[in-house]
């Protein structure tokens, strides 16, 4: 196996400031690469707005940028997170995409705004501080209600106000499984099934959930993800294989300083999974290229 295909180095899940991540897409980029990550992917919530600074960033520190998104998607009536990897950003049938799920994350702020409104908390100005990010997701409410110190933390957010059954949950219409599958192949890129152990599911819904997954043309699902355990990691090696998908490794970093979601820092691929990032293998021009490009002006993040 080439250097570039050594699984402990490739991180295909990754959160930049575009969504709700912590860092610009730039400095992501100098964290990945510090973290000793040759093959990565910058796949913020519903955008590819990231992807020109990071590809700029990435040829500038050696790293070899695979081009992604994390798309929302809502099936049987709950939503699911698809990865698309190796897509054309420029692609029309992802702009189409793109601009309906901005629809809907616009529709859902409001409905989380006037929801929390209902119980008494300032949900319109909590919306008109949090406007700006390309994607605006239930994190950034959830960073606001820490801030006002309206809850103690994020999980806290999530527990009291924003997740499924709590009262600030807005139900989001995302778009279909088939739907968002097609798009991603129309964009010339690869399906992954993004953290499949994270639903809530039996067992047996989950291998259904794998299989469906395979049917609407889905390639590959996430193997080693990050803050997993060694037999979560079981599991999911079973779905993956079970399903006949190709695997992936993502650490769903949003914060590099959060221990449990460190890039880079993730298992091995079991050596019977094939890993989706083998169709992208990281040449020696990730390197050239950067050593003309290194002290680049435009890899400073916007202010
Ligand atoms: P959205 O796509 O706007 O519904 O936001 C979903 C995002 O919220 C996920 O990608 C996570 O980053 C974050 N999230 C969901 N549940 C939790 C939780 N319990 N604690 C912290 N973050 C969460
Ligand atoms: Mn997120
Ligand atoms: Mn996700
Ligand atoms: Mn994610």
């Amino acid at each position: 196996m080439s250097d570039s295909a050594t699984p402990d180095r490739a991180d295909l899940h990754l959160h930049s400031t575009v969504s709700d991540g912590v860092l610009c897409p730039a400095d992501l980029m100098a964290a990945v690469a510090a973290a000793g990550v040759a093959v990565c992917a910058l796949t913020d919530h519903d955008s590819v707005a990231g992807l020109g600074e990071a590809s700029i960033a990435a040829r500038a520190h050696g790293l070899h940028l695979v081009p992604g998104i994390e798309v929302s998607v809502t099936h049987a009536g709950r939503t699911l997170h698809v990865v698309g990897l190796g897509i054309d950003a420029a692609s029309p049938a992802l702009t189409a995409l793109l601009g309906r799920l901005d629809a809907a994350r616009e529709e859902r702020a409001l409905a989380i705004a006037a929801r929390l409104e209902r119980h008494h908390l300032p949900g319109g100005d909590i919306l008109a501080a949090i406007r700006g990010p390309p994607v605006l997701t239930r994190t950034h409410f959830a960073r606001e209600l820490v801030r006002r110190g309206l809850v103690a933390d994020l999980g806290q957010a999530f527990k009291r106000w924003l997740g499924k059954g709590a009262p600030g949950y807005a139900p989001a219409s995302w778009p279909s499984l088939g739907t968002v599958t097609d798009a991603l192949r129309a964009a010339s890129g690869v399906a992954v099934l993004a953290h499949p152990l994270r639903y809530t599911l039996s067992a047996g819904q989950r291998r259904e959930l794998c299989r469906q997954f395979a049917d609407a043309g889905g390639t590959a699902t996430e193997v080693c993800v990050g803050g997993q355990n060694p037999a979560q990691r079981e599991v999911a090696t079973g779905l993956c294989l079970r399903a006949g998908l190709e695997g992936s490794v993502g650490s769903d970093c949003h914060d590099p300083a959060l221990p449990w979601q460190r890039p880079g820092r993730l298992a091995k691929l079991p050596s019977a999974i094939t890993p989706v990032w083998q169709r992208w293998p990281a040449t020696a021009v990730d390197r050239a290229v950067s050593s003309t490009i290194r002290d680049a002006a435009s890899l400073q993040c916007p202010t």
